[in-house]
């Protein structure tokens, strides 16, 4: 078997090791043998990046658009390949694979845009004589570290902005699911850019990880993942004054009132928090459920949850894949052993599901009659499990959404206008979304949230320049 090699100035190069890429919905499945970048390695690539930087910074507005649209291009024409890979290392199902794919596509192409627009304003003085130009410079070097669980699209909408902007990358990708990354890299090592421009570097957090935001040549640190590491990776940028962007954690709610439409509350419950098999930052891990709705709500969506075929990611009618790996298996195991411990009653799921394959195969879960205090309640379990609380009213399913450390994505069902409104002003996350789920999302608008989940610029959209640029603000005497 060959080893896909890390890309470093340019160059494909062997790393200290290698890492086995295993297919979840079959764990005798191999996908690839992955090179394992060493400290040394890691450290080259920014080098490399850092020399590169004023020649990218200093490139044609035509030369990113060409490179960004060439990269979209060839991530569009490779969707349904490239999906399929998806699918088979993070264990997504083959449309959420092939949609997660196209994803990575638009936002490249996007940001091909966003780089042919100029960044800037001129203004007035309050001086006579003088004007004033606002204006954004690429950042120089830019770290961008990844978790597993969007293994094209979370490096898209880091990597794209960057090299849009006119930085230049180093790129470390979740150790879990480096066949995406590795794929999207090699389109991108033929997009036209200097060598150097782009660089991927796989290999563990405390190696690469540690030396990207150790080092005093990388300017600028991306980071998506736990709140644990996110914390670790503000405390390390912060202490020699490198600019940083966390997305992290959540524990999204999903508010269901009275006036809700049945159907589509179910349908939005369901796919919130089972949908990519619960290991989505947005999931709905937390639905809460007024008292009127809440008997028949609550069994249209336990009998919709048992319905939910379980099985291979890639096999045709698989609507929920297996959990990423045998960590995030036993994981959803425990806390589903917590729940019950802690008195909520398990009215869905609950176990492990055996296929043709073996595979990290759970029942998606739903707890009923959790409460404010439980585990399952406030900690983010990133697997197929849903707490249910039941409340009196909208107030108390307001206070009970906001009652989190997290603040990513928040969600209610109703008909009444005067609650979605009041929901939107007030929901104390970065997202809400009335009638709709509180994962999936739009690329061309920010995306981040508030509390524990995040930290610093958003993400995405026109507002991505906020991090991927430094404002300069010059003033000239006219004449
Ligand atoms: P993780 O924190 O374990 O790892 C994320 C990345 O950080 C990986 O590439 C990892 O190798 C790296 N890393 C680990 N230790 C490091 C260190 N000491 N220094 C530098 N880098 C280090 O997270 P994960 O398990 O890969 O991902 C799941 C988490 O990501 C969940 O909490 C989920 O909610 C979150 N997530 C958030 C968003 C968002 O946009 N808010 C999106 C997707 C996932």
């Amino acid at each position: 078997m060959s080893v896909f090699k890390n890309y470093i100035g340019g160059e494909w190069r062997e790393g200290d090791s290698v890492n086995q890429n295993i297919n979840p919905s079959d764990t005798n499945d191999v996908i690839g043998e992955y090179a394992v970048a060493s400290a040394k390695d890691a450290a080259a690539a920014i080098d490399a990046a850092a020399t590169t930087a004023p020649q990218w910074a200093a490139s044609t507005l035509q030369q990113r658009f060409d490179a960004l649209d060439m990269i979209a291009a060839e991530i569009f024409a490779r969707k349904a390949e490239l999906g399929e890979l998806l699918a088979r290392e993070e264990g997504k199902t083959l449309p959420e694979g092939i949609g997660e794919v196209a994803r990575a596509g638009q936002i490249f192409k996007f940001f091909a845009g966003e780089a042919l627009r100029s960044q800037g304003d001129v203004l007035g003085s309050v001086r006579p004589g003088v004007k004033v130009e606002v204006t954004r410079e690429p950042i120089g070097v830019v770290g961008a570290i990844t978790p597993w669980n969007f293994p094209i699209a979370i490096p898209a909408w880091k990597i794209a902005p960057a090299l849009a902007f006119g930085n230049t990358v180093v790129f470390k990708p979740a150790g879990l699911v480096p066949g995406s990354a590795w794929a999207l890299s090699d389109i991108i090592a033929r997009a036209g850019l200097p060598d150097g421009a782009f660089n991927m570097v796989m290999g563990s957090g405390s190696v690469v990880g540690e030396a990207m935001l150790g080092s005093d040549k990388v300017n600028a640190v991306t980071f998506t993942g736990s709140v644990e590491t996110g914390a670790h990776v503000l405390a390390k940028t912060s202490g020699h004054g490198v600019k940083a962007q966390l997305e992290m954690g959540g524990k999204n709610p999903l508010v269901v009132l009275d006036d809700a439409d049945l159907s589509i509350a179910v349908d939005c419950a369901l796919q919130g928090a089972f949908f990519s098999t619960g290991q989505r930052c947005t999931a709905s891990s937390r639905i809460i459920v007024t008292e009127i709705i809440a008997d028949r709500f609550i069994d249209a969506l336990r009998e919709a949850t048992a319905e939910l075929r379980v099985g291979d990611a890639r096999a045709k009618d698989t609507q929920i894949g297996p959990l990423a790996d045998a960590s995030q298996l036993a994981k959803t195991e425990d806390y589903v052993g917590i729940g019950k411990k802690e008195g909520a009653d398990l009215i869905a799921g609950g176990e492990r599901i055996d296929a043709a394959t073996p595979g990290y195969y759970y029942a998606p879960s739903l707890f009923d009659n959790a409460s404010a205090e439980m585990r399952i309640v406030r900690e983010e379990i990133f697997g197929p499990v849903a707490a249910i609380q039941r409340v009196k009213d909208y107030d108390e399913a307001l206070a009970a959404a906001n009652d989190t450390e997290f603040g990513l994505s928040s969600g209610i069902c109703t008909t009444s206008l005067k609650y979605a409104e009041h929901f939107k002003a007030n929901a104390k996350a970065g997202m809400a979304m009335v009638n709709l789920p509180t994962a999936g999302v739009d690329y061309h608008v920010p995306f981040g949230g508030r509390k524990a989940s995040s930290f610093g610029p958003r993400e995405q959209g026109a507002y991505a320049a906020e991090f991927y640029t430094i404002v300069k603000t010059a003033y000239q005497r006219a004449g």
